[in-house]
């Protein structure tokens, strides 16, 4: 019965993902494509979000060893970025085995690669902080990483890495700046290069090199800030969904939930729905957050509980018990109701909980 009783359900449509994977191809024509799958695919499920790509994508992308081992579990042969690179030296035979390729971002991990003794391949990526000063070597230090990089035994490729903190902001100057600390850090240095996310992938060309590194544009989600230009053609993966559990009238003046936060203006149909944050729907989303009832574009209504939401039924006053209700996805972008919670789509993806089952809809053929 799980996932069957209660109408709440993640709807994982793979198709959509590969559509958005094709997008991003085309794209950055000249570059190759690192899918990054971290974060159990960003909350859509590593092993699914793999095999549907592990006949088109170039390369994997992910935080850590843990997160890549599913990827082989999958059955996808491609090589697997690490982005956090290793957190111990003990890791490396590991990766050496699996074809897992590790950013190096700081010096001890140098050492530790110095002294893992030879090994007969390992492909590695030096990590430059171009100015998010997150992770990364600072430009003055890269010719001197690859350096001693270049001079150990067991390293067959180094890769340069980069990653931009405005890239969502097309307006945003630094993007640019970025790339020209990047050019300079690596200028002479051979290997190949890497510096867009999914944002570089889709507005900034200058940002493609070698290889592009979409992570939530290939769940469907914009990954601008600027929403009230053209979105990119994507298409959502996941659709979170529920049901109208309950239908009623409320004479006016009649407040909502907990804290009354909210009172009906007027007397009014309301629904509740079977869905919270337990669910992962957001709990600071406010009153007016879009949902769709029935087909139609309605409104949240008063503070989201831990298993229930209100929510207003004058738009849709037809709708019944049973009636299907989309929080986000098909035709309510995530990026929407995110900006309404104060968060990103990002988060909302990785926060639907177990209790939301994921429902998969396999591709056609
Ligand atoms: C997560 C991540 C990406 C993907 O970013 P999106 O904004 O999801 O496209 C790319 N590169 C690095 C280093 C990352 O950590």
């Amino acid at each position: 019965m799980r996932g069957e009783a209660r109408p709440t359900r993640a709807r994982i449509r793979l198709e959509a993902l590969r559509h958005n994977y094709r997008l991003l191809r085309s794209s950055a024509p000249g570059a190759r494509v690192m899918a990054v799958i971290k974060a159990d695919g960003y909350g859509h499920g590593i092993d699914r979000v793999a095999r549907t790509l592990a006949g088109e994508a170039d390369c994997f992308a992910v935080s850590g060893v843990d997160e890549a081992m599913p990827i082989r579990a999958a059955g996808a042969t491609q090589p697997v970025v690490l982005l956090g690179g290793f957190f111990a030296a003990a890791e490396i035979p590991l990766h050496v085995r699996e074809g897992f390729q590790p950013v190096v971002h700081s010096w001890w991990q140098v050492e530790a690669l110095a002294s893992a003794g030879p090994h007969e391949s390992l492909d590695v990526w030096i990590k430059v902080d171009s100015g998010m000063h997150r992770l990364g070597f600072l430009p003055g230090e890269v010719a001197e990483v690859h350096r001693r990089l270049t001079a150990l035994p067991n390293l067959r490729q180094i890769g340069f890495l980069t990653h931009l903190a405005e890239a969502d902001d097309r307006d945003s100057p630094r993007t640019l700046e970025q790339l020209r600390v990047f050019d300079q850090a690596c200028a002479g240095l051979p290997g190949p290069r890497s510096a867009a996310n999914s944002a570089g992938t889709l507005g900034w060309p200058a940002a493609h090199y070698d290889w592009v590194r979409p992570g939530i544009s290939l769940y469907g989600a914009s990954p601008f800030i600027d929403q009230g230009r053209p979105r990119p053609d994507l298409r959502p993966v996941m659709t979170l969904e529920s049901g109208l559990i309950s239908v009623k009238r409320l004479p006016a003046g009649a407040p909502i939930g907990y804290g009354s936060t909210w009172r009906c203006p007027e007397a009014m149909p309301v629904g509740v729905v079977a869905i919270g944050y337990g669910d992962g729907y957001p709990r600071h989303a406010p009153s007016g957050t879009p949902v769709r009832v029935d087909g139609v574009e309605s409104q949240l209504l008063g503070r989201v509980s831990m298993d229930l939401i209100t929510v207003d039924l004058r738009p849709c006053p037809e709708a019944r018990p049973g009636a299907p209700v989309v929080l986000w996805g098909d035709g309510l972008p995530a990026e929407t109701i995110a900006e309404r919670a104060g968060t990103i789509a990002y988060e909302l993806y990785c926060q639907v909980t177990p209790r939301a089952p994921r429902q998969v809809v396999a591709p056609t053929r």
